[in-house]
């Protein structure tokens, strides 16, 4: 095994430096190993031979045996093309070649047996076959049977490294090796029936059947899914075993005043329970280790700050840690007012704080008289110091991983309670997987009076009774918000349809003052641009998705989101919570071009059929498929994965946690003899070494 992942994939013969430089470059793949594992996402049956004369309807690429008849050129210069006609005996067929014509021509001759391997399409009214893959007889035996198609990019095709090639490369490395060591226990195999690794690797590359294709992609998801499970659980572990943790028993003057005298609202149901569930975490004497999730305006603010409270009535201070400035002064003003009339004492610290300001707030922390700090990531750097910190709440930071949040526990001398609250909506999962070491809150219920929001799709034909409600409700004093995609592979296109964007609804409405933002703008001009909308001062955001996290304006009733095929549905929803925070009716419009595919039309009657953040985000995760994470849920997956799938392979991520958790307890540390194979490949796949000595 160590051979294969330390001979560099220059070696490989056919490979040499410069390809080898192009394949990790574009495919990340260094060593003999990683081309193993680099997994085919197709597969074709070359293990029939068709016949011409059966050929009808939408054919997939097949594989014929015959001969050339004849060889013709056709066209001139730049679309000269060779044609054999190819005869199987049951009918012809015309091969067509637009490039290396003269090369085709020298190979290949009339009268010898030949097997080809292609799609067949019918072109005016004659089958044919572009550019097949040919081989005389003998040959072709190495590739009968199924076998995969790779994953590739553009550059690779044009340099010649096609599918086939990459084929032949596994297929020399396979037929090298007699074995290859285990990256499982052999109990873990046993229990789950899981295929020994070297036969899940030839399989995966050349099924010796269907059925055992399926069993090698089970063995090879599920490892992978594994070790995920038991990176994470292991930080459970440590952290309820050898970490100890506050305990919040007390419920002091701080949490009683603010909740009889100053409570702005009755609280929800839902509040009130996952408030217990945080207050039986922090008294358990471990460390709390809490995901809230809420959907967009249920509260989450107003449970962060009671569980701050308690966290100051035993005598320690408390941090909220915000993704923005705009949301961290946000969070800022709005605590602070809440709290003004009970003395504690909140500061606000982020990029932009003064010298002078920071100063003290730095001093005010390391006496203790500082109780609730609130800010960006400034808070948790290192040079921030507490007195006593007992209580982290980080918002919306979907790209803090177990790594960094382990980070944390090192930010007192006993490690404080972690909350992290999200709106974003985790199919489960997913939670198991990226969150899997989290305990979790939900808070399933908005808060009363709150009227849903009515989601319409509308198409660009319809585009001036779009802008006659929002008139209606500019009219009214209500503000609008205007949203426009701006994807990174499209950045200048999408630029330019913002711009205009901007120009058309500040000619169409020219009676009204219009701000606007994008990611691309100074964070001085955004935020200037953002507050305009934010106090009113103008009337209508167009914007790109940097409104979608936190944002309160409760004016703003009308979401308008321009292309809203482009965006995922998680994302549209984050959107559209912007809006329905206040008294009005609001509203929000999904705007497409005229036609759209029925798929993407589909994909967005979710939005117009339901407001339940849970509902959309699976449904998300099913037709996006993860490949689209990152891009649709910001969760920001610290996870590459290369074969298992979280939106379908919900069973064996479940096996693989259950599995885990049974090691685990058995065995928290791994020091077992046959559990050494687990913490060398945890070292290897997360380049990690548990220091047990520090903690304990
Ligand atoms: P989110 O969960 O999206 O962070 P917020 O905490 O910002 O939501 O709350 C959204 C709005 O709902 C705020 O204006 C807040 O004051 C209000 N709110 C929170 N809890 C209640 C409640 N129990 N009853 C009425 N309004 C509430
Ligand atoms: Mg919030």
């Amino acid at each position: 095994m160590n051979r294969l992942r330390d001979t560099n994939i220059m070696y490989l013969k056919g490979v040499g430096p410069a390809r080898a430089e192009l394949l990790d470059k574009q495919l990340g793949i260094k060593s003999f190993f990683d081309l193993l594992f680099h997994f085919p996402t197709n597969y074709i049956d070359r293990s029939t031979t068709y016949r011409i004369k059966d050929f009808s309807g939408e054919m997939p690429a097949i594989q014929l045996k015959g001969r050339f008849i004849s060889f013709t050129t056709q066209g001139e210069g730049a679309r000269t093309r060779l044609i054999g006609l190819f005869s199987d005996g049951s009918g012809t067929i015309e091969v067509v070649w637009f490039q290396k014509i003269k090369q085709i021509r020298k190979a290949y001759s009339t009268g010898f047996e030949y097997v080809l391997f292609g799609k067949p399409t019918l072109f005016n009214n004659r089958w044919n076959i572009v550019h097949p893959e040919i081989d005389t007889p003998s040959s072709a035996i190495a590739t009968q049977g199924i076998r995969g198609v790779y994953p590739l990019t553009e550059t690779l095709r044009n340099r010649g490294i096609t599918s086939r090639v990459i084929f032949n490369w596994v297929q020399t490395i396979l037929s090298n090796i007699k074995e290859i060591s285990e990256t499982l226990p052999q109990s873990v195999i046993e229990r789950n029936h899981l295929m020994g690794l070297l036969d899940a690797i030839k399989n995966i590359h050349t099924p010796q059947s269907p059925d055992l294709l399926q069993k090698a992609k089970l063995r090879l998801k599920f490892e992978e899914l594994f070790y995920i499970q038991l990176n994470i659980l292991q930080y459970t572990i440590r952290r309820l075993s050898a970490i100890g943790g506050f305990n919040f028993n007390h419920i002091g003057d701080y949490f009683n005043t603010f909740y009889n005298q100053c409570l702005p609202f009755e609280l929800t149901g839902a509040q009130k329970r996952v408030i217990k569930e945080i207050r039986a975490d922090m008294r358990s004497g471990h460390q709390m280790n809490r995901l809230l999730q809420g959907d967009v305006g249920s509260g989450k603010t107003l449970v962060a700050l009671l569980c701050m409270l308690i966290a100051l009535d035993n005598n320690t201070q408390a941090c909220l840690m915000a993704p923005t400035e705009i949301l961290a002064t946000q969070h800022f003003e709005t605590i602070s007012n809440l709290v003004q009339s009970i003395g504690v004492n909140v500061k606000l610290l982020t990029g932009s704080t003064r010298k002078k300001e920071r100063d003290e707030i730095h001093r005010q922390l390391e006496d203790g008289s500082l109780h609730i700090l609130i800010g960006t990531h400034a808070v948790i750097e290192d040079n921030v110091k507490f007195h006593n910190l007992g209580f982290i709440v980080i918002d919306e930071q979907h790209r803090f991983g177990v790594a960094q949040r382990a980070r944390l526990w090192n930010k007192n001398h006993t490690p404080p309670h972690v909350l992290v609250m999200t709106a974003t909506p985790i199919p489960r999962t997913l939670a198991m997987t990226v969150y899997g070491d989290l305990d979790v809150s939900i808070i399933d219920e908005l808060p009363p009076g709150r009227k849903p929001v009515t989601t319409a799709l509308r198409f660009d034909n319809q585009r001036l009774d779009v802008y006659k409600h929002i008139g209606r409700q500019l009219k009214e004093g209500r503000q609008v918000y205007i949203v426009y995609p701006l994807i990174q592979e499209n950045e200048k296109l999408d630029l330019r349809c913002l711009e205009e964007g901007y120009e058309l609804i500040r000619e169409t409405f020219p009676m009204y003052k219009v701000a606007y933002v994008h990611g691309k703008m100074k964070p001085s001009e955004k935020d200037h641009q953002m507050t305009l909308f934010a106090t009113h001062k103008a009337d209508i955001l167009v914007a790109t998705t940097v409104i979608e996290v936190g944002v309160n304006v409760p004016n703003a009733t009308t979401m308008l989101i321009e292309n809203a095929e482009r965006f995922g549905l998680s994302q549209l929803h984050q959107l559209r919570g912007r809006v329905g925070r206040g008294e009005g009716q609001s509203y929000c419009i999904l705007m497409t071009k005229h036609q759209i595919a029925s798929e993407t039309r589909k994909r967005l009657e979710i939005m117009t059929s339901t407001t339940d953040g849970f509902l959309i985000a699976e449904a998300d995760l099913k037709m996006r498929g993860p490949g689209d994470l990152e891009g649709t849920m910001q969760s920001g997956l610290p996870l590459n994965l290369r074969i298992a799938n979280i939106a379908t392979d919900g069973q064996i991520i479940q096996l693989a946690r259950d599995t885990a958790e049974e090691i685990l307890k058995e065995d928290p540390q791994l020091s077992l003899p046959q559990n050494s194979i687990l913490l060398n490949q945890l070292k290897l796949l997360f380049n990690k070494v548990i220091d047990w000595s520090r903690i304990s």
